[in-house]
């Protein structure tokens, strides 16, 4: 992508457009150059910002810790006593709780007792740890070997006094709500929730609870859908089966676009079956429709209808699963105000089955992972590939992802993994 396009009639016009093979990497970057995130956001109480977007810095109050501190259970010295090389034996004059400073004076010669996260008295400024003293009545005889500020903490050593703790368009996880509660913040700013809407198209299929005809199929991507969309945490507004009829599908894109924020369907797409749904997009909105060299997931569509973002993802269920996570994921977080996208790593394993694969198309297939007797991981191909056989998802612990120019694979090659974990 030389210049920005600003409208996606613009970009079908740029000289590496081609809608019949769209790069994953290239389909992700269009995507992402038209998403703008949303704006509104409303003040709740921390624990209902778990899973939410942060819409502000949150500064520190204070130096966290507050006050130089201890990270032992033990006694809290003055280093200077402690340098002669030798025993040296203190006189214990009192004890500094968590909680329970001793504010007491103390001179050369004296230690207190101090227990972990208690406030070091002012003058002392090495704490040693218990297990390397020796208590007898009042006095502690300290071997050598110590440095100056042993298993001291020291006030503002994590956060200072006005720093960011967190920073805007950061999803609260259980470590931010900790960090939150220390620095004494009871609510927080976050970008409200994204409204996604979704239904299926297709005369085949069958809502769970009916009877399946003769060559009818249960919808299953309305489950798929409401089970990724709600880990994400946004507003699910699952609209159910529409058939494939044009006017139908027409009030059903409508509907949706008018009350939510992101609109995904699923069939519909592909060659044959996207014709009317083209001309109904077009004339509804601005949608491009791409042949992704990727598999399983060629057929993919994406665009705004009036200011809803619209993702015409494929019929199969692993399809649907799989465009899912590669564009829609990303989209999600970046609409829902997320900077910092959440650390997606994928690592490098050798695979112990041949796999079938022609250069041309990214692939993602569904992997299994063991471990041997001596702690090394590899992975192997969960089964049948098929982009209808769900059930190879259901036991894959990972994405093994073949990038376009590769072959076939044989026993041994390292490929690359993405783990669900994290990604789900
Ligand atoms: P399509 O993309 O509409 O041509 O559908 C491709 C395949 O996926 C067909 O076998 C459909 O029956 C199947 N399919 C489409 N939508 C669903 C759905 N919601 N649940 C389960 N299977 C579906
Ligand atoms: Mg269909």
């Amino acid at each position: 992508m030389n210049s920005q396009p600003t409208s996606l009639r613009e970009m079908s016009c740029a000289d590496d457009y081609d809608p019949n093979s769209m790069s994953v990497a290239k389909a992700r970057a269009w995507i992402q150059s038209f998403l703008i995130p949303v704006t509104g956001t409303e003040k709740i109480n921390i624990r209902a910002a778990l899973d939410r977007v942060l819409a502000e810095d949150v500064k520190s109050p204070f130096n966290v810790p507050a006050h130089d501190n201890s990270a032992m259970d033990g006694f809290a010295v003055r280093f200077d006593d402690l340098s002669s090389g030798e025993d040296v034996t203190l006189r214990v004059v009192g004890t500094a709780f968590a909680g329970k400073p001793h504010s007491a004076s103390v001179a050369t010669g004296e230690c207190v007792r101090i227990m972990t996260g208690a406030v070091v008295p002012p003058g002392l400024d090495t704490i040693v740890m218990q297990e390397r003293a020796v208590l007898k009545g009042e006095q502690v005889t300290i071997g050598p070997g110590f440095s100056r500020g042993q298993s001291m903490r020291y006030a503002g050593e994590d956060i200072k006094t006005g720093q960011i703790a967190i920073s805007r368009g950061k999803i609260v996880r259980p470590a931010e709500l900790g960090l939150l509660a220390s620095l004494g913040v009871s609510e927080v700013l976050v970008f409200r929730r994204l409204r996604v809407a979704f239904f299926s198209t297709g005369d085949e299929l069958c809502s769970i609870g009916s009877t399946l005809g003769v060559g009818q199929v249960y919808d299953s991507n309305r489950y798929t859908l409401y089970g990724m969309l709600t880990r994400m945490n946004v507003e699910v507004l699952d609209m159910g089966v529409i058939p494939d009829d044009p006017k139908k599908i027409e009030d059903a894109f409508l509907q949706a676009a008018a009350m939510a924020d992101v609109v995904i369907t699923s069939g519909g797409v592909s060659v044959g079956e996207a014709d009317y749904v083209k001309a109904l997009l077009t004339k509804l909105g601005e949608v491009v429709f791409w042949k992704i060299a990727m598999k399983p997931g060629r057929p993919l569509a994406y665009g705004k209808i009036g200011s809803a973002h619209f993702f015409g993802l494929p019929g199969n269920p692993v399809s649907v699963m799989v465009t899912f996570y590669q564009f829609v994921r990303e989209a999600i977080l970046l609409l829902m105000g997320v900077t910092q996208l959440p650390l997606l790593p994928t690592v490098k394993v050798p695979c112990t089955n041949a796999l079938k694969k022609v250069p041309g198309r990214m692939e993602f297939q569904r992997g299994i992972l063991s471990q041997d007797a001596h702690g090394a991981w590899s992975v192997r191909a969960s089964g049948d590939q098929g982009s209808g056989i769900l059930s190879s998802m259901s036991v894959a612990h990972c994405f093994i992802i073949l990038d376009e120019a590769q072959g076939a694979v044989s026993p041994g090659t390292l490929v690359e993994v993405q783990l669900l974990e994290g990604l789900i």
